[in-house]
């Protein structure tokens, strides 16, 4: 078993992913790096410590398994020795050791033995090299996430790893000078980055294969071993000691009968990922303190938390699990023949080598680094805001991760709902305008189809209606002043000609009509609008042109006839006196006409409607309703626009209106 660079120790099932940054967070070598929306591990940055699977809480990541491989190792058989670490009783809770080791068996382990036994044998070791080196410092070795970070983070440090092997492989080569160099050795345990571990010196695999806690009882699920008709058994000798107390945190340093002496301060113990990278980097950086010779770190809260362990139990609960089947075992164990064995043991090769496999990462300039800042909003150092979300302690680290392509600057939190808050505003915005299109698109579909059945009527209608007033006309002629029937049929032509200027007024609103453009002085057609309607003193009038001498090419007569119709109802709607205000001006070749005056105003309700043919809110006799209706066909002839605003209630402000005629100032009507 010999891990490639490139053979990932875990990797991300990017279903199940939902970039939340904790694995980033808690990657102690910053090894994810988010691409595309997904946290992707770099295996030749993995120091394989489980701690994103421990905490990704959508089980998105999993560990590279190894149940092909042992599954495969156990057919052939050769003699397989199951290794088991001594995490062991905080993972199998339930189950009596001697139930555990019989259904190992079962398996078709041909050995099942303590790694505690290889853990003695490195404590021992662990203390006579103390002693050997009294002004040597050392950082011991047992935990495999801490080697492998130290090798690709802190290549200068590597001289001080204690060249110890670890209790897994001082347990293998135990057991090979036992029973052969052909025996197979499988270790099993609560831990990830053993997967990782590099076990072949001399190119021959020292452990053949890693099975964690959790794989373990997916074999034993799948090959159906349970306690039920296992028979109980012991572990093979050599038995383990005090070696059994590795996994807790500490303990190895009790194993080997270390005195972690807080007045001497000789021995540093770390354990979890925060404290260990803290020890390691004030130690690189010389602030710890110099009589520091014994580093004892572990990666996890003692191997009982690793990521290989199934078991909810929490940290103390494990603790005292552990400690209580060392207290069992070492009552009924007979120290004399532990002593023999260790014997036995005592020349063993427990040497080790390291490989260092720099991953530093060249640091990015001050400039690379602010670009990046600047690119997520923040642009002084109070825009840092720290907070943490995107994984990174630091806005900065963060900064340097985007510039080493690790991280993206989309993680930023709260620059990411800045933008979305933006554009959540702009989408408003563009909403409202949509709607405000929508709406005055109906409207005008509305007008137009409307438009059609006038156009329809006024036809049909124009030409019986010639005859009616021809003949009106001509009996009229014939018929003497003091006949009776006279006033009849003055009372026929007058009726008959208001229809006549209904039907024409019909016919300007369904645009049937021609315009005559010609060049207009814009002054001349305001005054001439004015002067067609009476008003009243009580009415002030204003005019306010932007350019005095602004000419227009427009059809002079129908353009005065839409004045003529706005300003009169202008004054219909001041019955009680007001302001009338006409003005002019220019814009992007187009010529702006208002007329605007500070009546009744219409009301929301109206609104809608004032184009139609004959609405009105005048009484009988007074208004027909046509009179904006033809305003919008000459208007559209020009392919111009009419904009209307008002208010009519007294306690939303100063009610009024104002009507706006856009006209091409380039004549372009037809
Ligand atoms: P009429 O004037 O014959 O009623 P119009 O087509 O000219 O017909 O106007 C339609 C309706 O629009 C009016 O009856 C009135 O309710 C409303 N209106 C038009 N202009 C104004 C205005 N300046 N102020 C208040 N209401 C108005
Ligand atoms: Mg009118």
């Amino acid at each position: 078993m010999i891990r490639q660079a490139s053979t990932p120790l875990v990797t991300t099932v990017k279903e199940r992913c939902r970039v939340c940054y904790t694995c980033v967070r808690e990657c102690p070598a910053k090894a994810i790096r988010i691409a595309g929306w997904q946290a992707e591990i770099m295996p030749e940055r993995c120091v394989g410590c489980g701690n994103c699977v421990r905490v990704c809480s959508q089980k998105a990541k999993q560990v590279t398994s190894s149940l092909a491989e042992v599954r495969a190792l156990l057919a052939t058989g050769q003699r397989v020795a199951a290794c088991v670490a001594p995490s062991f009783p905080a993972e199998f809770i339930d189950l009596d050791t001697r139930t555990l080791v019989g259904m190992l068996r079962r398996l078709g382990f041909a050995f099942v033995n303590e790694v505690a036994f290889g853990a003695d044998l490195t404590a021992r070791r662990t203390r006579e090299m103390l002693e050997e080196n009294p002004d040597r410092c050392y950082i011991s070795t047992s935990c495999p996430a801490i080697v492998s970070y130290i090798e690709r983070y802190y290549p200068a440090l590597v001289e001080y790893l204690a060249p110890i092997a670890s209790p897994m492989v001082a347990t293998a080569r135990a057991l090979r000078r036992l029973h052969g160099e052909d025996l197979k050795v499988v270790f099993i345990g609560p831990c990830v980055a053993k997967k990782g571990e590099d076990l072949t010196p001399d190119g021959v695999p020292e452990i053949d294969e890693v099975l964690t806690f959790a794989e373990l009882r997916q074999v034993l699920a799948d090959t159906g071993v349970t306690a039920k008709g296992t028979v109980a058994s012991d572990f093979d000798p050599p038995r383990g000691g005090t070696g059994a107390l590795y996994p807790l945190s500490r303990g190895a340093l009790q194993a080997a009968n270390i005195d972690e002496d807080l007045i001497h301060g000789e021995i540093v113990a770390a354990d979890g990922r925060t404290s260990f990278v803290e020890v390691i980097k004030e130690f690189e950086s010389g602030d710890l303190d110099l009589n520091a010779r014994l580093l004892e770190l572990l990666c996890c809260n003692g191997c009982i938390m690793g990521a290989g362990m199934t078991s909810d139990a929490p940290l103390f609960r494990r603790r005292a699990i552990v400690s209580k089947h060392v207290r069992q075992t070492l009552a009924a164990s007979d120290p004399g023949q532990h002593e023999d064995w260790l014997g036995q043991m005592s020349d063993l090769d427990l040497s080790r080598t390291f490989r260092i496999d720099d991953q530093r990462m060249t640091v990015p300039t001050e400039d690379e680094v602010a670009a990046v800042l600047a690119r997520m909003g923040k642009h002084h150092p109070a825009d840092e805001l720290n907070c943490g979300a995107c994984g990174y302690d630091t806005c900065r680290e963060h900064a340097v991760a985007v510039c080493k392509g690790l991280a993206e600057s989309e993680m930023c939190l709260p620059f990411t709902i800045e933008a979305l808050r933006k554009t959540v505003g702009e989408l408003a915005v563009s909403h409202d305008e949509l709607r405000t299109t929508q709406q005055a698109l109906m409207h005008s579909e509305r007008l137009a189809s409307m438009g059609q059945l006038a156009a329809g009527i006024a036809h049909e209608v124009n030409n019986p209606l010639g005859v009616v007033l021809l003949y009106a006309h001509m009996l009229l002629e014939e018929t003497q002043k003091e006949q009776p029937l006279r006033k009849d049929l003055e009372m026929i032509v007058a009726q008959a000609d208001r229809c006549k200027k209904i039907v024409a007024g019909l016919l300007n609103f369904a645009r049937q009509n021609k315009v005559f453009l010609q060049e207009t002085p814009v002054r001349d057609l305001m005054l001439q609008g004015l002067r067609s309607v009476p008003i009243p003193d009580s009415v002030k009038v204003q005019v306010e042109h932007e350019q005095e001498r602004l000419v227009v090419e427009l059809d002079r007569d129908q353009i005065i006839q839409v004045l003529t119709n706005l300003i009169s109802n202008a004054v219909e709607a001041m019955p009680a006196g007001g302001t009338l205000t006409l003005s002019s001006r220019t814009s992007n070749g187009h010529v702006i006409l208002a007329v605007s005056d500070t009546g009744v105003g219409i009301s929301r309700d109206n609104m809608n409607r004032i184009f139609e043919p004959f609405f009105t809110t005048k009484p009988m006799g007074k208004g027909t309703g046509l009179g904006l209706p033809v305003i919008y066909g000459i208007i559209k002839m020009h392919r111009g626009d009419i904009k209307v605003e008002s208010n009519a209630d007294p306690a939303a402000g100063p009610t009024g209106t104002c009507f706006t005629v856009t006209l091409p100032r380039q004549g372009r009507g037809e």
